[in-house]
């Protein structure tokens, strides 16, 4: 675990008592600060109780002698309105922070310039983080992966001119960080998303910013406007390099015919890899993941004076894939299985009716979004049937009529037995049976986890089925 020293003999207010909540208490306390913890939900508070967690309650406490606030993430700092803790904060003059701030001042501290990949995005920061986390790994590197994947980061190891932390944040966290100055900032893209919680699109795009505006370099997706606008401020003012899926740059990453071509200003172009036949990296999106990937890992080495003589082909051919995303988890002769159940929204499963074009038995629904299905009309046309479940089956089912042949099966179980059925009895080269539900799961699911667990277990009791192994 990290020691956060910056405060100490200090005493610090920390507010939501979760993983990464408990883990900064244990950090401040072990750098030899005072801790006064604390959470609105009696169970959290018991709980961290349990584990040695101080607990005061900061509704009555006297905020003057905080020397600041660390605030978990999901706790509103502005929209749709701030906290009451915030405002005590604030009141009293206290500064708000999170756990990467902690992080980024021990780093600081500690080893300047300790190699720190951070990642953000509006989509596909998971994969990304865990893909770069992959690449060096493949070629050798001590890897400490985390924040909002996986791990607290205040629970990784310490940081270390020879060991790279590889981080993921969400504009929730970055807006928690304004010392943020990482070696490599990546940015993927900027979509509307989040807007309850940050106002307005230019407010949420001005966060994410901060991220490639603190690093040393910028690696910066310019498929979107508002990215390619942030690309151009970074260059005035600092070190970038751009990647994309869609368009040949010279300087910067690129696909090209399905390879991965880095190409310098003069148009020198060095082939890196080919996406083709990699399962993990299908679909246009993952092409800007992985390039984005690519990018960050040989500008981060290239920037350390270290080797960046990797083989790209390998170190992408062995990459694992995320649990829930587009994972293929089974063949039953040629029916390919997928479990997309991160899907929680329409944008995303596009994403896989882009990937998987045709003859798809589409199991879809739960808790339906605004605007439901309506925007997928255009793939209508590849999928085989559709499989409704969950509370959205009488929406969706008026979206499809006439368009689509659907069932309504109400469960998931239902759903995977009828569409593998179909599946069987198809004479296509290669059917899908797809779980992209384009729903939340709560009316079904604890959460989409859950759900891409429960669809696993039920396609692993197919007879005959050929199961793939997890990472
Ligand atoms: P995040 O961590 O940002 O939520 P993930 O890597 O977990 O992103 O991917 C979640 C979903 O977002 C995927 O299942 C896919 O549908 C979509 N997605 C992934 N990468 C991208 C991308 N680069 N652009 C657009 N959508 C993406």
């Amino acid at each position: 675990m990290i020691r956060a020293t910056s405060f100490q003999g200090k005493s610090v207010a920390v507010f939501g008592l979760g993983a990464s909540g408990t883990a900064t208490v244990r950090a401040l306390l072990e750098g030899g600060a005072s801790v006064a913890a604390w959470d609105d939900n009696e169970a959290g508070r018991t709980a961290a109780q349990q584990v040695g967690v101080p607990l005061v309650d900061l509704m009555t406490a006297n905020w003057s002698r905080f020397a600041a606030l660390v605030l978990a993430p999901g706790v509103p700092l502005t929209h749709p309105e701030a906290h009451w803790t915030v405002t005590k904060a604030r009141a009293a003059r206290v500064e708000i922070i999170g756990d990467v701030e902690l992080f980024a001042r021990e780093r600081a501290l500690s080893d300047p310039p300790a190699p720190f990949i951070a990642v953000t995005g509006t989509n596909g920061k998971s994969t990304t983080t865990a893909l770069i986390a992959h690449i060096l790994r493949f070629a050798g590197h001590d890897v400490q992966m985390g924040g909002n994947i996986g791990r607290a980061i205040l629970t990784l190891e310490p940081p270390a001119s020879d060991r790279f932390h590889v981080i993921e944040m969400s504009s929730f966290q970055i807006d928690l960080t304004p010392t943020l100055k990482p070696t490599i900032g990546v940015h993927l893209n900027v979509t509307p998303d989040h807007l309850d919680r940050h106002g307005t699109i230019e407010n949420y795009a001005a966060i994410k910013e901060r991220l490639v505006q603190g690093a040393d370099i910028a690696c910066i997706g310019i498929d979107d406007d508002l990215s390619l606008e942030i690309l151009k401020r970074k260059t005035a003012s600092g070190i970038a390099c751009a990647f994309s899926s869609e368009r040949g740059l010279a300087p910067g990453y690129s696909m090209i015919d399905g390879w991965l071509v880095c190409s310098n200003r003069e148009g020198l172009a060095v082939k890196l890899a080919t996406l083709n036949g990699i399962s993990t990296l299908r679909g246009k999106h993952n092409a800007q993941n992985a390039l984005a990937a690519v990018a960050a890992v040989r500008e981060c080495l290239h920037q350390l004076g270290m080797s960046a003589d990797i083989d790209w082909q390998s170190a992408l051919n062995s990459f694992p894939g995320l649990p829930h995303r587009m994972e293929e988890i089974a063949r039953l002769g040629q029916i390919l299985f997928i479990n997309d159940s991160k899907a929680t929204n329409a944008d995303s499963t596009e994403k896989a009716l882009l990937s998987f074009p045709q003859d798809v038995y589409w199991i879809v629904g739960g808790k339906a979004k605004d605007g439901g299905i309506d925007v997928l009309q255009p793939y209508f046309p590849g999928i085989a049937k559709a499989y409704l479940i969950g509370e959205s089956s009488d929406a969706f089912a008026a979206t499809l009529d006439a368009k689509v042949p659907y069932m309504r099966c109400g469960t998931l179980q239902s759903a995977v037995e009828a569409a593998t059925r179909d599946a069987q009895a198809s004479t296509a080269q290669q059917p899908v049976v797809l779980l992209s539900p384009a729903c939340a799961s709560y009316d079904q699911f604890k959460n989409f986890e859950v759900r891409g667990d429960a669809f696993r277990a039920l396609v692993a009791a197919l007879p005959g089925i050929a199961l793939r192994s997890r990472a």
